[in-house]
This record gives structure tokens, sequence and C-alpha cells, in this order.
């Protein structure tokens, strides 16, 4: 979406003209000139005609009333103040806005919301609250409940901010109506968060299988968490990240879900203009700022957020078509990269040969290389939890474990619990496993093997550096070892991918160029096996 603050035009519909702008984020200057004021004065009107409001334990609800207009080029967010008076148990909020008929193939409107506290809307502060994104069209906070995607938690006067995110406007702009309803009474009870524990039990050094990119009714899905852990375990799984969007409202509530069989660990799907990044692995609680783009170089910050707590930064689905969906953040401080990402499909294929590109030169230059990984990101039925997830090599059932595991991309990405496989490269008395590195002479004759069961049909592909050097079937009951051989100086490293037959029950076309996409969806992709050259 254009957003170019250059002439705000703001027709809201608002008496008073009386900015009440506080100081926001420098980044967000923009907002100053045009959401905040524009907001600012609408909420000061009805203020002044509904007047100052008094603590009293049984007072009248008060019900606020913002509208305005938001013409295209408005700023990614818009902040409406509400002062909420002293004595207040709970705000509830609704809202709507017009939807008017536009051209084929114009974006129409389309308007998240969410809300912070008198702490303020800074970016990365203390104020947030919750955000349920498009999906509601109410909440409410109280000090012991609030709406899924919202915190629980005190409900302080001052000033709070509702805040609009309007990511698609139509030629004609947008019109909000947003109703604020303050409800007065003793607070509720305080509010105790059920954090999961960060360790299960595990078989010590193992192969363990995870599902880190799964949505809830915390945000747009339509599963309760109960019902993700359950598809969790039916699927198989050792371990879920919990990654609803811009939002750790979620976090409190997996620590009876989780088990000795289930660890669950808590994260957060960040949800930029510019691309969507899995933070995984978060400390309880916290919560990851998702308010920038690209250019506003304030990712870096939250990626040191993320790292200081001993989290991943993983890219999800960098070439989702979908608006705000692609990634323009760069790799270089990401951790890993979500290759796939549910039901295979096209943007995957793209996905994995950006990913691969770049496994050369990170090795050539001597440095770390960026681990794949594959998540379901599954919403709500029929999405199946588990299609794909990592099978990542761990010292044990722990946080900690895990995120090492999949840091250091000794893992490979599998379609369901039913594939299986094992991938190594033996060579001068040497053997070396996925993720890990075989330092051998340039000449020693190495042997690519790779054990897989599970995909009946299908075809084993090994790729190095110089792209596809080997290809073999499957028999149809979909077992079989494949042995390839290479040398370190042929081959900087290798990987493997296991296809199913393409649409037309045939195999892959290998080496060849054609019409349509050259493979069946992938079964199974590992991380590379690192070859270097012994120089001594
Ligand atoms: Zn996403
Ligand atoms: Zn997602």
């Amino acid at each position: 979406m254009p957003a170019d603050p250059a002439a705000p035009r703001h027709d809201g519909h608002e008496e008073h003209e009386e900015p009440a702008a506080r100081p926001a984020h420098p980044a967000r200057r923009d907002l100053l000139r045009t959401g905040l004021a524009t907001g600012a004065a609408t909420a000061l009107g009805l203020a002044a005609a509904t007047g100052p409001a008094a603590a009293a334990p049984n007072q009248a609800d008060q019900t606020l009333t913002l509208t305005g207009h938001l013409p295209t080029g408005s700023p990614d967010f818009v902040y409406l103040p509400v002062e909420v008076p002293d004595g207040v148990r709970e705000i509830a909020v609704s809202y709507s806005y017009d939807k008017p008929q536009v051209p084929a193939g114009t974006p129409g409107n389309s308007c998240d919301i969410g809300i912070f506290d008198e702490r303020g809307t800074d970016l990365g502060g203390d104020g947030f609250r919750g955000w349920s994104g498009g999906f509601r069209t109410e909440f409410a906070i109280a000090r012991d409940t609030a709406t899924p995607g919202y915190l629980p938690g005190p409900v302080n006067p001052g000033t709070w901010h509702i805040a609009l995110g309007p990511y698609q406007v139509a030629p004609q702009g947008l019109d909000y109506h947003v109703q604020v309803t303050l409800r007065f009474g003793a607070p509720g009870a305080e509010f105790t968060p059920h954090y999961p524990p960060e360790r299960a039990r595990g078989r010590g050094r193992d192969w363990y299988r995870g599902d880190c990119h799964l949505h809830t009714v915390h945000s747009d899905g339509r599963r309760l968490p109960e019902e993700v852990a359950a598809g969790a375990r039916a699927a198989g799984l050792d371990f879920i990240v919990s990654t609803d969007h811009n939002t750790s409202s979620s976090h409190a509530v997996w620590g009876p879900l989780a088990g000795p069989d289930l660890l669950i660990l808590p994260g957060e799907e960040i949800t930029t203009r510019n691309g969507h990044w899995l933070a995984l692995g978060l400390e309880a609680g916290r919560f990851v700022d998702w308010r920038y783009r690209s250019r506003d170089e304030e990712y870096p910050r939250f990626v040191r957020q993320v790292h200081r707590s001993g989290g991943l930064v993983v890219p999800a689905h960098p070439y989702c078509p979908y608006v705000a969906c692609q990634w323009k953040f760069g790799y270089e401080q990401a951790d890993a990269v979500e290759v796939w990402n549910g039901p295979w499909t096209y943007d995957d294929e793209s996905a994995v040969d950006t990913w691969d590109s770049r496994l050369a030169v990170a090795l050539r230059g001597g440095r770390s290389w960026l681990p794949a990984m594959g998540n379901s990101d599954a919403h709500s039925a029929p999405q199946v939890i588990g299609l794909p997830h990592n099978v990542v090599l761990a010292e044990d059932l722990t946080r900690d474990a895990v995120l090492d595991g999949l840091r250091a991309g000794r893992s490979w990405l599998a379609e369901s619990v039913t594939v299986r496989l094992d991938f190594t490269v033996t060579g001068n008395g040497r053997r070396a496993g996925i993720g890990e590195e075989l330092t051998v002479p340039a000449d020693a004759p190495l042997d690519v093997r790779l054990t897989v069961s599970g995909v009946p049909g299908g075809t084993v592909r090994f790729l190095t550096d110089e792209g596809q050097m080997h290809q073999e079937s499957l028999p149809a009951d979909g077992s079989g070892t494949v042995v390839w051989r290479t040398t370190a100086s042929l081959a900087a490293y290798v990987r493997a991918e296991v296809r199913h037959p393409k649409a037309d029950g045939t195999p892959g076309k290998g080496n060849s160029m054609g019409e349509d996409l050259p493979w069946g969806p992938m079964a199974a992709l590992t991380n590379p096996i690192v070859l270097r050259v012994d120089e001594r």
C-alpha cells in the first residue's frame, strides 16, 4: 500500500480541531501529523460531549464513539486516544468500517485493530495490551480476563489508545466507526499466567519432531489452544511453538496443555508490512513489536531483543503472494528460514531455490549458513498440524536443546510422521550427518547415503553447489537406500530431497526444462552436510 504522508487529508467527523497529539516514536512522526491528530481531535470531541467521568462503584457504563475517514496514503497505524477515568473495571471495544465497491484488481478496505494502555504506544514500549488484526470486530479487557489476543491486567486510568491498522485502503478511503464502552466497578482478581515448562520427558540425544508455526484463536486461527495441543499429539510431534500474530496472549494458557510427552514453546509471528517472521522460543509473556517496515530500520532492534532471550529469528513463507507477506528484510540476521510452509506450493519452490543459492555463498566466505525449516502455519481445520514439520537432533527435549539443534541446522523437514530418513556422508574413515561438517582430503571418495521410508513412488534427489547430481526413484512401497559417490573437491555441500510423483504419476524430470513444474510435492528435505577440503 502506498503510504505517502506528504499531503494528508482528514475529514473526520470531529467537532473540535485541537490536536492532543503526544510525543510518539520518532520514526512515526507521520502519525503525529495525520492519524494521531485526527483521532485525538475525535476523542476530545466525544469526551466533551460525554463529560468527565468520576470514579464511582456503580456508575453506569460510558460509551464513546470514535469516527473518522482515512484516505489512501494514511499511516500504517492510526492511534485514537481514549481517556480512561478511575474506577473502570473493563474496556470493551467494537468497530466497523465501510467496504465500498472497488474496481476489479484493486484492494478494498481492510483494517486491523488493537489497543495500548496508559503506558503509551511507543515502538517496543510497555503499553501493548493486545491485537486481533482483522479477525475480530470486538474485544474486551479487564484485570482478570480478556478476549484472546488481548492481555488481561490492570485497567489503569490515563490515556489509552485504540490502534487501527488500515492495511488496505480503497481509492474512496476508509470510514471507521469505533465504539468504546467503559464499564465501572471493582476490578476482578489478579490474572495468573500459566506458562508452559521449558522441558518435557525426552529420550536423551535423539531426533525430535516439531511444528514451529501454529495459530490459535489468540490471533486469526479458529482452533482453541487445547485443539492445537491435541492435533500436535495426533500428528506424532514431540514439540510445538505457539506463534500467534503480534501478541503474546496465548503464552499464558499453554501450561496445562503441555506435558511430559509434548514440549510447548512460546513464540510469535511478527507480521510487518514487508513480510512475516517467527520469533521462536521467546521468554514467556514477551511481546515483540511488528509496527515497522524494512525502510524504517527498526527490525535489527527486535532481532536483538529475540536473540537476547535466546530465541530464533526465522523469516516465514518469504514468497507468499498475499499483501505484505513477501520478505523484504534480508537474511543476514536470521537464524533459519522457513522454506516450506503448509502444503507444498510454487512459492515453496522459490524459497528453497533462494535458500540453496545462499548456501554456497555462505560457505565460500567461511560464514555460518542459514538452516531451512518447514512448518504448517495451520490456522483452522482442515489445515493439518505438522504438515510439514522439523525433525531435529537435540540433546534432550528441552527448549534450549531444541533451539540449539534448529540453529545448527541439525534437522530435516518432513511432510508427516510417516516419512522417516537417515542421511550421512562417509569417507576417509569419517562420517557426518545432517547439519554437520566433514573435513577430508580433496580427492578422498565420499559416499552419500540416504535411507528413507514412507514415500511410495517417491524420487530421491541429491543436490550440491553444482545443482542436482543424482536422481533415483524409490520402489512402490516407498522405502529404500540411495548411495552416490562424490569428493570434497567436487561438492561444497550435499543435501537431499524426496519428492512425491507428479500429478500425472511420473517422477520429476531432473536436469531438464519444460513448461510445467519439474517436480511433484516435497515429502522430505534435509539441511546440508558441509564438505570441506583438508588443506594440511
Ligand atoms: Zn504469516
Ligand atoms: Zn502464520
